[in-house]
């Protein structure tokens, strides 16, 4: 008996923080295709089609690039992910805006493929539901956020007033949130005018008429937000994480010969172990000067060891000197950072927070501590601090600044004591259950 042949279109949003969890997606779905049965395709855009063919090799996948428009005031020419952006907190909204011009480039492509079973794309790219109605086909829409941080933006949207005193989540009352732990544009004084307002108003309306949802998450990690989100919403939630692409990349890179040279410093670091931040480096991170030098200062007092992963940024007055050979900076631009986080060496990661950073360090079993910065990250931080203990936190001043001993101090307790047993204890178990959740 022939079986029906399932063609499933992917379109992920334009970063890379949510096309690496949808690219893995393409890779799950064909690895389940027997003789041809499933076939994928993957829309992006020209300069994102290296990042998404590297991230596919190997695999059966199509990928159809469609133009980005390149007259937009507001967004360089040449640029098609938001990590290029100049300033991502100002330019997400034009940009993101702009994927709309996309459209008629995307349908004309999509009537040239062969019969499409269903499409999952962004939440971002709310107008690829008008897309999937013309031509006839389900869409459910991919978040790359967890189950927690959205059940808790769904619950409290209008009901945040103060910047300092917090507020108890209706459904979820142990939970208390402050409005600076969400972005700025959902507050906005003058909803009906704000573009940024405007936007998510149109993803969220686009979400709720698609016919499904997407988590990078899995049951066992999140059940009472998974659970809320099940009774609450018409919306079916498909828990599908983790998609961190860890075990198949494991397999990927055995064959691997010539060792960089920041994995032979991890080699040799076995025995105290180190830590790796990840935060103020990235291009998302608009990080201030002064904090970045109090990260840097904090490390410094920590006496532990350290990875980080510079992109091209300086911090200067003799800080490469003074740490010496307890700390390595890497500058590059792309490291994957899953390559790194496996290294059994790694016993820490200062985080800011992404969600996928976050679910790959739970898959590395790897403790976290907590360092916020935007987005969605200050909830992503109450659901690894509070909810499933496997992360400490840093406290900011009142200024907003996290000072350099609280750096050092947070650190440590990271690395050693107590508190450092708890988490890995913690981090262990919800580790095996992300692997078990994979198989
Ligand atoms: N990133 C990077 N080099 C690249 C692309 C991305 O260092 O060539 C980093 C970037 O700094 C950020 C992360 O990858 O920390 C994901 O960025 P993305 O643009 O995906 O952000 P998102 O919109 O998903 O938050
Ligand atoms: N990443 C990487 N190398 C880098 C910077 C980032 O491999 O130099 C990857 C990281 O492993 C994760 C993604 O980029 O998969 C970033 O996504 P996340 O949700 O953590 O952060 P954001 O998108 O908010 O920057």
């Amino acid at each position: 008996m022939e079986l029906e042949k399932v063609h499933v279109v992917l379109f992920p949003y334009l970063s890379k923080g949510h096309m690496i969890p949808m690219l893995q997606l393409a890779r799950l779905l064909l690895s389940h295709s027997y003789a041809g049965d499933i076939s994928v395709t993957v829309f992006t855009t020209p300069l994102n089609r290296p990042f998404v063919a590297h991230s596919l090799s190997g695999t059966k996948a199509t990928i159809v690039d469609v133009p980005f428009p390149n007259n937009v005031p507001e967004i360089p020419y040449g640029v098609e992910c938001t990590d290029k952006l100049p300033a991502l907190s100002s330019l997400f909204v034009p940009f993101t805006r702009a994927t709309k011009s996309m459209q008629s480039d995307f349908e004309r492509e999509l009537m040239s493929l062969p019969r499409v079973s269903f499409m999952v794309s962004d939440g971002f790219l709310w107008w690829t539901l008008e897309s999937a109605r013309k031509l006839g086909f389900p869409r459910l829409v991919f978040l790359s956020m967890n189950c927690a941080s959205t059940s808790i933006l769904d619950s409290l949207l209008s009901k945040v007033k103060s910047e300092t005193e917090p507020v108890s989540v209706p459904e979820f009352p142990w939970i208390k949130v402050r409005k600076c732990d969400f972005v700025k544009d959902m507050f906005s004084p003058k909803p009906s005018t704000d573009p940024g307002f405007k936007l998510i108003l149109d993803q969220v309306t686009s979400m709720s008429q698609s016919q499904g949802i997407i988590f990078n998450t899995f049951d066992d990690l999140e059940p009472v937000f998974i659970d809320f989100y099940k009774r609450k919403r018409e919306l079916k939630p498909w828990t599908l994480g983790p998609l961190c692409d860890v075990y198949n990349f494991l397999e990927d890179e055995v064959e691997e010969k010539v060792k960089s040279s920041w994995m032979k410093w991890l080699d040799e670091k076995r025995d105290k172990g180190c830590i790796v931040p990840n935060v103020a480096f990235g291009s998302q991170a608009e990080i201030s000067r002064e904090q970045l030098e109090e990260i840097a200062l904090g490390l410094e007092d920590s006496k532990v060891n350290f990875l980080w992963v510079v992109k091209g940024k300086e911090i200067g007055n003799g800080f490469e000197e003074r740490v010496g050979e307890r700390g390595l900076m890497v500058r590059d631009e792309w490291v994957d950072q899953r390559k790194i986080l496996e290294h059994e060496s790694v016993r820490g990661f200062l985080c800011h927070c992404g969600w996928n950073s976050l679910m790959e360090s739970i898959c590395f079993k790897v403790p976290i501590l907590a360092f916020p910065l935007a987005a969605e990250q200050h909830l992503n931080a109450i659901l690894v601090v509070e909810e499933l203990r496997v992360a400490e936190r840093v406290v900011a001043t009142r200024e907003g600044v996290v000072r350099r001993e609280e750096i050092a101090q947070k650190v440590k307790e990271l690395m050693e004591g107590e508190r450092a047993k708890e988490l890995r204890r913690n981090v262990e178990s919800y580790g095996k259950m992300a692997k078990k959740a994979l198989e």
